[in-house]
């Protein structure tokens, strides 16, 4: 069984535009849900109590809903809520993922279904930002976009061409022509450098420290930049990176910058490489993650650095969980 929520509100407490909103807003869960008559088991409603002059249940009757019980119920008058407003809650067999319906005033109640949200996650290498951000792009149902997959491609290329990444003027040219995609399969990003998925050959150690000092160079961030701002503009998603608070998205919804001691860093890292089927020394880990954020923070153009009002968020002694929890819990507070 399956639960899709709405909720509108009406402008006036007359029968007429009750039984317009409950229409409107049961049909547009039955059109968005692709539910079919016989797989609405129960529709169940509450009422702001400012609401006396018709009953949403009759409203549904009225607007071809025969099938299903029905009930409704009055709310208790809360300080602050929403006024005029009705919830519907639709219970389904259907095995659809529920898309939840927010119509007129009640857009409010939920802006991450309504509006699109971008979140920020920006953090030095190893913080535990990559898995933070899928699974709270996972919970909150939306897109992850690993911004350091992008310049991780610009490096494979520059790599693929002999061309050293401090060169600037040969970086430009290899640029200009480029072709980095991203697409994402069952919530998972695959990117894509010339039209062949490269996802796995990205995440070679080697790279990362190309894609850092690949990564300081103005044509190559211009690229990348607009190409994030694109897909965010579009859709919402969590962005993990080093500049998306600061610079690629300064108005972000919500902005975390996510940090732990270089050497929890390295020692998280140092795994991840092995599970990987990278064996590299814990010493050796460690004096990259100390390098690597030393050019991060030091370059010229959008350095890594907290936003100013980004939730600084030190994980060394957090588990993934607890990151998680925190911040879904920092953009329930707003939504
Ligand atoms: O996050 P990841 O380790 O994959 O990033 C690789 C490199 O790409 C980083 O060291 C950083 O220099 C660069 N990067 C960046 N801006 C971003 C994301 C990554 O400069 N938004």
């Amino acid at each position: 069984m399956k639960a899709i929520r709405g909720a509108t509100t009406v402008d006036n407490d007359e029968a007429e535009e009750i039984r317009k909103s409950v229409k409107e807003l049961l049909t547009e869960i039955k059109v968005q849900n692709a539910l079919k008559d016989e797989e609405i088991t129960f529709i169940l409603f509450s009422t702001t109590d400012d609401l006396h002059s018709f009953h949403p249940a009759k409203a549904a009757r009225e607007a071809g809903f025969f099938v299903a019980p029905l009930f409704a119920a009055v709310e208790p008058e809360i300080d602050g809520a929403l006024k005029k407003c009705i919830r519907v809650m639709v219970l389904t067999e259907s095995d659809n993922v529920p898309k939840h319906i927010y119509l007129r005033g009640a857009k409010v109640l939920r802006r991450d279904l309504t509006n699109i949200i971008n979140i920020a996650l920006d953090g030095p290498a190893g913080s535990g930002k990559s898995t933070v951000s899928k699974l709270v792009a996972k919970r909150l149902n939306i897109l992850c976009l690993d911004t350091g997959a992008m310049y991780r491609a610009c490096a494979l290329k520059c790599l693929q061409q002999n061309v050293k990444p401090t060169d600037e003027k040969a970086v430009n040219k290899l640029i200009s022509s480029i072709n980095i995609t991203v697409k994402h399969e069952n919530g998972v990003q695959r990117t894509l450098l010339d039209g062949k998925d490269v996802s796995e050959e990205i995440r070679k150690p080697e790279i990362s420290m190309h894609a850092s000092t690949v990564s300081a160079l103005e044509c190559v961030r211009t690229k990348m930049v607009e190409l994030q701002r694109q897909i965010a503009t579009k859709t919402s998603c969590v962005l993990d990176g080093r500049d998306i608070g600061t610079n690629v998205l300064p108005n972000a919804h919500f902005k975390f910058f996510l940090t732990a001691s270089p050497e929890v860093r390295a020692k998280r890292r140092a795994e991840e490489n092995l599970q990987k089927g990278f064996n590299t020394p814990y010493e050796e880990v460690l004096a990259e993650v100390i390098k690597r954020d030393n050019q991060d923070t030091t370059r010229k153009i959008a350095p890594l650095k907290q936003a100013a009002d980004a939730v600084l968020i030190d994980s060394s002694n957090m588990s993934i969980e607890q990151v998680v929890d925190f911040i879904l819990n920092k953009i329930q507070e707003k939504i």
